[in-house]
């Protein structure tokens, strides 16, 4: 039997200092589950967690970050966390989960069962969620192992591709969920990256009147791809005026809710002019600004328009909620397949960063089989 396997290790702290390597095949506890990875999609962390940038590398305090309770990564660690693959093992005492299952990670694996949400039984408010291929071994790899708890299965008319970006659907779909969006909104999205385009989809599901997509220059292909997806207007925030166009799509009214996947800085700022009287501003993206994040903000709008700001995070999403995403994906109203990227084996992993990091591919995805 095979106890050997190849994955792409991140190794050492600071830029690169990833490589591929042969590791063990993980031993499974009592409750794991062993994954044959079929496809894992590369995210923008992976790309960062091999550049470095900031705040991966940035010493974390509790004066500065109240908020964080352990470290970005774990090092060493197999990167990848869009994963789908078959189980092919599983410990002795799994018993929703068998052999052959066609399963997805969710990202968040389980609560770390220490901080003090956890000590109050509220896991689903968990601060330090463990997180696949950042805190454990990921994706980029013959084989995952992952508690049964998070190996969720998938719908039988979706491929290993176009399943594995799962994790980029829930983080739309999260965000959503943390908005309360009323139906008939006016949606702002900032942002057709992954999560933007996906939460395009999802506006529109979710009984969105008007989806506003923007995007900065470079982003022509992806807004044109947005407009295929459901959004009714596209902006180039480059060249055209956001304020003026909100204005004009909403008769003067602005936006219900605005959501940000684009962590910059000038977009957030934007935000609280587009937004309605007592709409919402959500934030997904993350600002490069420092461990804090730190952006300038036009304060009093917030009192002036009684303006809700919401956020999330998705580890900590649900199985539920995971759930309620495979079976839009299964029922084909969020599609993942316009997105995916070309197919790369283990060895070409810096190709497929690459192609990810240059906004060439939206979802390229590495395939231990090629
Ligand atoms: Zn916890």
């Amino acid at each position: 039997v095979k106890d050997k396997m190849k994955g792409v290790v991140k190794y050492a702290a600071g830029p690169m200092n990833v490589e591929l390597r042969e590791v063990d095949i993980p031993k499974l506890g009592p409750r794991d589950v062993l994954i044959a990875v079929r496809a894992c999609t590369v995210d923008m962390t992976d790309v960062d967690i091999w550049r470095w940038k900031p705040p991966m590398g940035t010493p974390i305090t509790r004066e500065e970050a109240p908020w964080m309770r352990k470290a970005w990564v774990k090092i060493p660690v197999i990167l990848g966390a869009e994963i789908a693959g078959e189980v092919t093992n599983v410990g002795a005492q799994v018993k929703r989960v068998r052999i052959g299952d066609r399963v997805v990670v969710k990202y968040g694996l389980e609560p770390c069962g220490e901080c003090p949400q956890c000590k109050l039984g509220r896991y689903d408010l968990c601060e330090a969620v463990v997180q696949v291929g950042r805190m454990t071994d990921g994706g980029f790899a013959e084989y995952v192992k992952v508690p049964e708890a998070a190996a969720i299965r998938f719908p039988d008319n979706l491929t290993f591709e176009e399943a594995a970006p799962t994790e980029m659907v829930v983080t739309a779909f999260h965000s959503f969920w943390m908005t309360f969006m009323r139906p008939g909104s006016v949606v702002v999205i900032m942002g057709p990256g992954v999560v933007g385009l996906f939460a395009t989809q999802l506006a529109k599901e979710l009984g969105a009147r008007k989806v506003i997509l923007t995007g900065t220059e470079g982003d022509e292909k992806r807004l044109e791809l947005g407009k295929k997806l459901g959004a009714d207007v596209i902006v180039n925030v480059t060249k055209e005026s956001l304020f003026d166009i909100v204005m004009n799509e909403t008769n003067d009214i602005g936006a219900d809710l605005v959501m940000d996947f684009t962590g910059n800085p000038s977009a957030i700022n934007k935000a609280f002019d587009i937004v309605s009287v007592r709409g919402t501003i959500h934030c997904t993206g993350n600002p490069r600004t420092g461990i804090r994040g730190e952006v300038t903000i036009p304060w009093i709008a917030i009192n002036a328009k009684e303006i809700r700001i919401t956020g999330s995070k998705v580890w900590r999403a649900t199985t539920d909620e995971w759930l309620r995403v495979l079976n839009l994906m299964g029922q084909g109203r969020i599609k993942t397949s316009p997105l995916l990227g070309n197919k790369y084996p283990l060895e070409k992993w810096q190709e497929a960063f690459e192609a990810r990091e240059s906004k060439r591919e939206l979802l390229p995805i590495i395939t231990p089989e090629l």
